[in-house]
Order: C-alpha cells, then sequence, then structure tokens
C-alpha cells in the first residue's frame, strides 16, 4: 500500500505542502500520497485519529492547531518540546510523535539558501507566538550573539526571553522599546497578513543588515517594502523557510533530506506567474 501523508489546517484550501512533498517524492523516486485536510475547529485530534487509522504513516499541522498538536504527541523530539508546539507527528507502532521543523528551515533558509551565516550576529526577532517561539532554539544553536524578543505584548516577548536565558544572551521588550542596531531583523508576526507593516526605529537595521519576513506573496511584503526604505542592504520572504521545514519532515518520515533548491526555484516561478 502506498504510504500516506497529509497536512492538517483551518483554513488549508491554499497549503502548498501538496505540492512541494510530490515535488520531494518524485525526486527521492518513493512511493507516496499527501493530501491537504481540513480539519474542524473543534475537532482536530478526531481527524489525526482518523487519518492514522486508515493507514496514514505521518502528518504536518499548521494553523491553528500547532500547540493542540503538541498536546497529542505521546511523545516530542527535544525541538519540539523548546518549541511548545509541533508541525510534524508520525504515527508509529509506540505512539505519536511529535516534532517541529520550522525554527530548522528558517536557519538553513537563512545560513545556506541566502547565504547569512548566522554565528556572531545580532538579531532582532519581532513577535512572541508560535512561529518566533519555535525560531528561538536553532537561532541560538546558530552561535548568533545575542537576540532581541519585540512583540506587540511585552509581556510575551519578556516570557520567551525568560524560557531560553540558559541558552543564550535573549532580552525581551515591546515594539515601542526596541533599541539598537541589527545585522538581521525576523518578522514573526502576523501583521503583514493583515497588509500592516511594522515601522522599526531609524537605524534599526546595521549596514549590510537582512531583513526577512516568514511570511511571502506573490509582490513581496508590507513588512519588507518598509525594511527596504529603512535602510535593511538584503531582504528576503519566508518560501525558503517553507520549503525547509518541509525538507526537514521528509527526512524524519523518508530518511532521506531532498535537494531542496529546484524545488524552490519552481514554486518561487508559480508564485510569481502572473
Ligand atoms: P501567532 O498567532 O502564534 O502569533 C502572532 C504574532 O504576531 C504575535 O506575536 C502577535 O502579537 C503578533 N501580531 C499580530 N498582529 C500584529 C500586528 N498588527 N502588529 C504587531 N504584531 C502583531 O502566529 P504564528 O507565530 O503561528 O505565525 C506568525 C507568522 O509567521 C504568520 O505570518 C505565519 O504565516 C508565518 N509563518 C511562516 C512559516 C513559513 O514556513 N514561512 C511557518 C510558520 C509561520 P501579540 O502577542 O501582541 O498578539
Amino acid at each position: 500500500m502506498t504510504d500516506r501523508y497529509a497536512v492538517f489546517g483551518n483554513p488549508i484550501g491554499h497549503s502548498k505542502s501538496p505540492a512541494i512533498h510530490a515535488a520531494f517524492a518524485a525526486q527521492a523516486r518513493q512511493s507516496l500520497t499527501y493530501e491537504a485536510i481540513l480539519a474542524p475547529l473543534d475537532g482536530f485530534a478526531k481527524a489525526v485519529a482518523d487519518f492514522a487509522a486508515a493507514g496514514g504513516r505521518g502528518a504536518n499541522v499548521t494553523v491553528p492547531f500547532k500547540e493542540e498538536a503538541h498536546r497529542l504527541a505521546t511523545r516530542l523530539t527535544p525541538r519540539a518540546v523548546r518549541a511548545g508546539a509541533v508541525n510534524t507527528l508520525s504515527f508509529e507502532t509506540e505512539g505519536i510523535v511529535g516534532d517541529n521543523t520550522d525554527g530548522a528551515g528558517l536557519v538553513t533558509d537563512i545560513d545556506q539558501n541566502l547565504a547569512f551565516p548566522l554565528a556572531g550576529r545580532r538579531v532582532l526577532l519581532l513577535g512572541a507566538g508560535g512561529a518566533a517561539r519555535g525560531a528561538l532554539g536553532p537561532l541560538l544553536d546558530a552561535g548568533i550573539a545575542q537576540l532581541t524578543v519585540a512583540n506587540r505584548s511585552p509581556g510575551r516577548a519578556h516570557e520567551l526571553a525568560r524560557l531560553f536565558a540558559a541558552h543564550g544572551n535573549v532580552v525581551g521588550c515591546g515594539l515601542g522599546e526596541i533599541a539598537g542596531s541589527f545585522d538581521l531583523v525576523i518578522n514573526a508576526t502576523s501583521a503583514s497578513l493583515a497588509g500592516e507593516a511594522l515601522i522599526l526605529p531609524a537605524g534599526t537595521y546595521a549596514p549590510g543588515a537582512l531583513a526577512y519576513d516568514m511570511m511571502y506573496g506573490p509582490s513581496g511584503t508590507p513588512f519588507l517594502a518598509a525594511a527596504s526604505r529603512q535602510g535593511a542592504a538584503r531582504i528576503a520572504d519566508g518560501l525558503g523557510m517553507l520549503v525547509e521545514q518541509a525538507a526537514e519532515a521528509f527526512l524524519h518520515w523518508r530518511g532521506i533530506r531532498p535537494d531542496t533548491a529546484p524545488v524552490l526555484a519552481d514554486l518561487r516561478a508559480r508564485i510569481s506567474a502572473p
């Protein structure tokens, strides 16, 4: 029987994960199916259980179910424990294993695809939701010098800084309290989804700085447009993160890490096509 995988979310209609995993499977010459499943907001656990009972081998999880997936897993990988959220499930004989590949995908995209080495950098992370929390551990592991987490609700930024204090030099603050210059500014807020830009103080972008938005779209994002105006030397959206987190999930399930470059190039061309 062909191995079955899926992504669960709500909404899920525009998910690019089925196309990405189909491309990985073709490249690795593996026979599998990967579908997008719309789970009811109050029916995630049942939808996952039904899928596993029908022979599902694994699943990705997206908005708004990543924290519920964390609770559903009977065993968590260390990076899922640190992230407090799960985006990758494997249905094993011993139970449900939960992993989080988002932060690793972000770091691989910045460090390798964008050739922007993270070691020694001063980093400003905007946002303190699930995506930000998943990014903290992998960013600190990559050897950054300093991390400032800034959030609209300052208490959540302070809480993240406290949680990760043992892993590196991390401080939390409100969006209005950002001070200093940074080599890398990552937008992990959902402000771009609402079409809103985040206006940062003058001098936030150090010479040569990279502005990175986890969101992506055919015509850039409000955050990246503002970053260019405010002096960021380079800008990048989160399409590479999406493909790299998928590659990490594929590795977790299938034991092979696909070559992401052609898949990302193809996706970029399709997104940009009129
Ligand atoms: P959450 O809902 O968990 O967190 C949202 C965050 O955005 C919070 O910190 C919230 O602040 C902040 N925020 C929301 N609206 C505004 C606003 N108008 N101005 C300032 N801050 C705001 O979302 P996630 O962490 O799951 O996702 C965040 C973003 O990352 C989304 O755009 C998502 O699409 C993207 N993402 C991309 C991935 C990829 O592979 N490329 C993977 C995962 C996420 P507060 O605490 O004050 O409410």
